[in-house]
């Protein structure tokens, strides 16, 4: 078997792979990214829906070539669709700002990666990784066919959702049933939407989740649903749910679906260890998504940074230890606010049309600047004494 040698291995060239490997090799590590599929950024997983505020941190000049659409803000829709809370951008947090062309964002990405000296290999999945003394120390990769050993100090897993190289290397980031959602998505065309805002639909359209409606331009835009694995009976419920949906909205129903995608997303809190001797893992192969919103692009992204700028320190040490450094960037920065979020999704799925209805119905009449749970909280209690109870754990 042929062999080669480099400082880091990156694993999956998504938003976390590439970022990995732009920040690891910039500090004159050698760095090898490599990819399963033929082209990176295709088949696209995603609803593509960004903020611009993360963008700086990691150094990504927004580009025409990427971006289908800017949007102003989100409106989320109660249940009977009476009650709709506007959003600005700033207020809506992850998933507005622009609807991305992933195609081109994904290579974008992996373009910055090369400027700074990584080698990129395409049809290249890792199949095994090498583990010696307690340390991972690189993996077995079908290159083009032809198995190779790639040796490397640092492994870094940036293979998505489906990650088996956190599995391989014994970091358990299993997920519950309840922390799973399944999603599926329409890329639809010729038909009519406010298209400078993201549109959600919460309450038993979608059990567990949202319905997502991201314009694209053009009266084009990805309409899709998550509904979470623990709500669902049979297979193929998914599809109906959104199918149902459609038929019910005119305004989508006289469109065309051009594009389906399938997927899904951890809604979960961090797991405890996503580092160990010699690897690490980055976005959704370390459950970094936002357990209410779904949004997992920006954490991947920096997430990525920060694996590649704590490799560069550790490539002679790669000891737990010493990669713990990461771990706890990660922590510091997200595990308080997706244990609230898991907290405040778990509390929102378990909540009737006609309770969402009526919360939904006091947000909206609320002045949103001024927007906080105690606030809305008392705006319940004038309005709706009798639901008070069912929120107090929120407090
Ligand atoms: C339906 C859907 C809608 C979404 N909508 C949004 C949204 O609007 N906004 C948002 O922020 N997030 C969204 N997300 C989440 C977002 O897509 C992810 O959080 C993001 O892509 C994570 O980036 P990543 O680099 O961690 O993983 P990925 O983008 O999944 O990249 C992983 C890469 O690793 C490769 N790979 C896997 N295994 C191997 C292997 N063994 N060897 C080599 N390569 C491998 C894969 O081919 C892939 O290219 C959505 C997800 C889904 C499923």
């Amino acid at each position: 078997m042929k062999s080669y040698e480099y400082d880091v291995l990156v694993i999956g060239a998504g938003p976390g792979g590439s970022m990995a490997a732009r920040y690891a090799a910039r500090h004159g590590l050698k760095v090898l990214l490599v990819e399963k599929r033929p082209e990176i950024g295709v088949p696209v997983r995603c609803a593509e829906g960004i903020s611009r505020a993360w963008m700086e941190e990691v150094e990504i000049e927004p580009q025409e070539k990427w971006i289908d659409a800017e949007i102003d803000g989100a409106k989320i829709y109660s249940p009977d669709e009476r009650s709709v809370v506007k959003l600005s951008a700033e207020q809506a947090g992850n998933e507005v700002g622009f609807v991305l062309n992933r195609e081109y964002f994904d290579k974008y990405l992996a373009s910055l990666a090369a400027k700074e000296g990584a080698d990129i290999w395409l049809k290249s999945p890792a199949i095994a990784i090498i583990k010696e003394d307690g340390y991972v120390r690189g993996a077995i990769i079908r290159k083009f066919g032809e198995k190779v050993e790639v040796r490397a100090k640092i492994v870094i897993a940036a293979d998505g959702f489906e990650s088996q190289v956190a599995r391989w290397a014994g970091l358990n980031t299993v997920l519950r049933e309840r922390d799973v959602v399944s999603c599926v998505q329409y890329r639809m065309t010729n038909i009519d939407i406010e298209e400078n805002f993201t549109h959600f639909y919460i309450g038993s359209c979608a059990p567990g989740g949202y319905l997502w409606i991201f314009p694209k331009g053009r009266k084009e835009a990805n309409v899709g649903i998550g509904v979470a694995l623990n709500k669902l009976r049979e297979p193929g419920e998914v599809k109906r749910y959104l199918d149902a949906f459609i038929d019910a909205h005119p305004n989508l129903k006289k469109g065309s679906i051009i594009q389906i995608v399938t997927g899904a997303v951890s809604t979960c809190p961090l797991p405890k260890r996503i580092v160990d001797n010699g690897i690490m893992l980055v976005g959704d192969a370390a459950r970094l998504i936002d357990p209410i919103t779904g949004g997992g692009i920006a954490n991947a992204c920096i997430s990525g940074k920060y694996a590649g700028e704590v490799a560069a320190k550790c490539v002679d040490n790669p000891s737990k230890e010493c990669l713990e450094e990461y771990q706890e960037m990660v922590k510091k920065r997200w595990e308080r606010k997706h244990l609230r979020n898991w907290f405040v999704k778990e509390k929102l799925a378990s909540l009737s049309d006609d309770t969402l209805n009526k919360l939904m119905e006091v947000i909206s009449q609320e002045d949103i600047k001024k927007i906080s749970v105690r606030g809305i909280l008392e705006a319940v209690q004038k309005r709706y004494p009798e639901l008070i109870e069912e929120f107090e754990d929120l407090l």
